[in-house]
């Protein structure tokens, strides 16, 4: 299968030419209005958007839109909308902290053992959600330098508690599978770095870019190699879709799952549960539903913290424990990303005594049973303040 045209380098780089069995990436309100994806008296409004943040949907996403569905939830993610310019309190540029976290540019070093490379801040779509919207575009997101790229891998070399690299963006798999292999070497060279996870939207909105280039670019013989793919909600999971993480999975490399909590898209269990239950189909795990960030212009789509829990909740009763997503936020200003579901255990005043909430909400007490009756003795239950 031959890619799409695809990034080289930092320098001259056109739109993302995308390739499609049927037309180009719509890109403007124009476009979308002569798609007939947007009425055209909405025109004047969606440009002040479109001017402020980048507008793209593929072919393979237009397709999907039923413009006669006013809540369509594949347009609700992608086409913009005049509360976007509308900052709620709470949101900013940066919500979950990169910047105060990038010792060098295209890198942030949040946790211990891992660290992200932004390798470039271009995607084929726009989502209308993106935490990192203020930074993703095709004006202000091109590929890492050169020079960026080698500071940027002197500082992970440096760090022999760098055990997994993260490589995001914008979406790293618009990178050629040239550009894609020569990261990969570069960072199999690095003994202390055991695992690659590429973080990427392309199997799902632009299937065709999985190239057979792009899967041996992938492969590292040093390291074990895993894609966090994201989608929201099961249309997105077409048969294009699912034959380009085939392609990712036979080539042996596991796939996991990121989705965002977005209201309008995915609140209710019926459509999350699809959702979930098409990933494991595709041979994905589930691994993350995040709540959504508090980027600038997003408060329309996003649900309140008790009903995400109450969703995911219900999905816990319903759904194979390989359905399971954790449910997360990321903490805004950068202290990192922490589990918010439903708890289901509740501790009692006496130590080993707690209380145990089954999935239908019955609650069941549960009396521990060790063979050190002493250790029993002195066992408290986490203290939510301790490290
Ligand atoms: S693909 Fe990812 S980085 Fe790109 S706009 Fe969507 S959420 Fe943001």
């Amino acid at each position: 299968m031959t890619p799409a045209a695809t990034l080289d380098s930092g320098a001259g780089i056109g739109p993302i030419a995308l390739m499609s069995k049927t037309d180009k990436p719509v890109t403007t309100p124009a476009g979308l209005a002569a798609a007939g994806l947007i009425p055209p008296d909405e025109l004047g409004r969606l440009e002040a958007v479109a001017a402020r943040y980048a507008v793209s949907i593929t072919p393979a996403m237009a397709e999907l839109i039923d413009p006669a569905d006013p809540a369509d939830p594949i347009a609700r993610q992608f086409v913009p909308d005049a509360r976007e310019l509308v900052t709620a309190p709470g949101e900013s540029a940066d919500p979950i902290g990169d910047t105060r976290h990038s010792p060098v540019p295209g890198l942030v070093h949040r946790y211990p053992d891992r660290v992200l490379l932004k390798v470039v801040g271009m995607c084929p779509v726009y989502c209308r959600f993106c935490f990192r919207r203020e930074m993703v575009g095709p004006e202000q997101g091109a590929p890492l330098s050169e020079a960026e790229q080698s500071a940027a891998l002197a500082y992970v070399r440096e760090r022999p508690e760098v055990w997994e690299v993260i490589l995001t963006g914008g979406d790293p798999f618009v990178l050629s599978p040239r550009r894609i292999a020569e990261i990969t070497s570069a960072l199999s060279a690095i003994p202390h770095v055991q695992v690659l996870r590429w973080h990427t939207r392309v199997p799902v909105v632009d299937p065709q870019r999985v190239s057979d280039e792009l899967v041996a670019a992938l492969r590292s013989t040093a390291q074990a190699v895993w894609v966090a793919v994201h989608a929201n909600h099961p249309r997105e999971l077409t048969p294009a879709a699912r034959g380009a993480c085939a392609r990712l999975v036979d080539a042996g490399i596991p796939l996991v799952s990121q989705s965002v909590l977005l209201r309008g898209v995915n609140d209710d269990p019926d459509t999350l549960g699809a959702l979930m239950r098409a990933f494991v189909a595709c041979r994905i795990k589930p691994y993350y539903l995040h709540h959504g960030d508090l980027a600038p212009g997003t408060s329309h789509l996003r649900t309140t913290i008790a009903e995400g829990q109450q969703i995911v909740r219900r999905l816990r009763g319903r759904l194979s424990g390989l359905c399971q997503p954790t449910y997360v936020l990321d903490i805004p200003g950068g202290a990192g990303k922490v589990p918010i579901g439903h708890c289901h255990v509740h501790p009692s005043e006496a130590p080993g005594d707690y209380c145990l909430e089954a999935s239908d909400g019955g609650r069941h007490s549960y009396r521990e049973s060790v063979g050190d009756q002493e250790q029993l003795a002195k066992s408290r239950p986490l203290d939510p303040g301790s490290p």
